[in-house]
């Protein structure tokens, strides 16, 4: 039975996520429930959950809010559609979005002005994507493989290249590779945040020195899953879960070390009881592993740096 768990570090929430909870949570601290928010504010069921008990009603489209009332985009971003619609009905917006999400955004708009075409890496209809091809839809294809990229057509007009913040480091560079070969001139801008590499190279770490590896993060969220591919790529079984009740015993069954991380739109707390769990089982060595130390963070909308002012 296991007796090693290694922790990766850094792992759970980034400085995105940690500025987009605040938003909400400062939100629903200072105004009446209900307050709408554009998408999952970060991509996490626990923590959709709790702000849903606080009163907090998830959209997907603008026409379910009704006029003036007050909405938070996520942090993945919103499309100009999208702002133009929350602006026609006169909705008091707070926008969470990922400053870093934001620079690929105004990268795009730029790139399709200055008569780009844009290819966008990235995974189809995930929020972020969403939003980002947005800015430009007429001038921006989403590629998300070696082979979507094989299969462009050329429209004679020089290439710029985004990519969706969430991505896997190592399949990115093959895409990229693989644009260069066919668009020698195209401008590359890799958009891959920090959050995302340090988490994907913490993951590696512990999974090269793992018997197993549990990933924490929710399905729909792209980091999260891509933690558990960086893990599974090392050849170390991985498992993503979404907490302790979705990990089977049966998994530890002639596993000496244990590797355990989270997805950025983790709480940490859902970790615990996996920790402790793990320590009642025979683990008496808990190791961090660090291959990077994070300092970021995020200063908040400027509607929300303002004083409460209770009537
Ligand atoms: Fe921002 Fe990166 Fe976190 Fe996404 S994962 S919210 S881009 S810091």
């Amino acid at each position: 039975m296991p007796h090693t768990l290694l922790l990766a570090e850094p792992r759970g929430f980034c400085a995105g996520v940690v500025r987009a909870i605040d938003v909400l949570d400062r939100v629903l601290d200072r105004e009446a429930a209900p307050i709408y928010a554009f998408h999952e504010i970060v991509h996490n069921r626990y923590v959709v959950d709790s702000f849903r008990q606080r009163g907090t009603i998830f959209v997907d489209t603008i026409d379910q809010v009704p006029d003036g009332a007050r909405i938070v985009f996520s942090a993945h971003g919103v499309s100009p559609a999208v702002v133009e619609q929350a602006r026609a009905k006169q909705l008091r917006v707070i926008d969470a979005t990922c400053p870093l999400v934001t620079k690929v955004h105004l990268e795009t708009r730029k790139a399709a002005k200055d008569g780009f075409d844009v290819l966008l890496v990235g995974h189809e209809g995930h929020d972020e994507v969403e939003g980002t091809k947005g800015e430009a839809p007429e001038r921006t294809r989403v590629v998300d493989s070696v082979s979507d990229v094989e299969r462009l057509d050329d429209t004679g007009r020089p290439v710029f290249v985004v990519t969706q913040t969430t991505l896997s480091v190592d399949d990115t560079a093959a895409t990229i590779d693989a644009i260069r070969a066919r668009h020698p001139q195209a401008q590359i801008r890799n958009d891959i945040c920090y959050a995302t590499t340090n988490r994907q190279a913490a993951v590696r770490a512990i999974a090269q020195r793992a018997d197993l590896v549990i990933v924490v993060g929710s399905s729909n969220s792209s980091n999260s899953v891509r933690l558990r591919e960086v893990a599974a790529g090392t050849g170390t079984p991985a498992y993503r879960v979404d907490g302790i009740e979705e990990i089977d015993p049966a998994w530890y069954e002639g596993v000496g070390v244990v590797g355990l991380t989270a997805g950025a739109s983790v709480p940490d707390e859902l970790l615990d009881p996996i920790i402790d769990d793990l320590r009642a089982r025979g683990v008496t060595r808990v190791e961090p592993v660090v291959v990077a130390t994070e300092t970021i963070e995020f200063r908040m909308p400027d509607e929300l740096e303002l004083p409460v002012i209770t009537p």
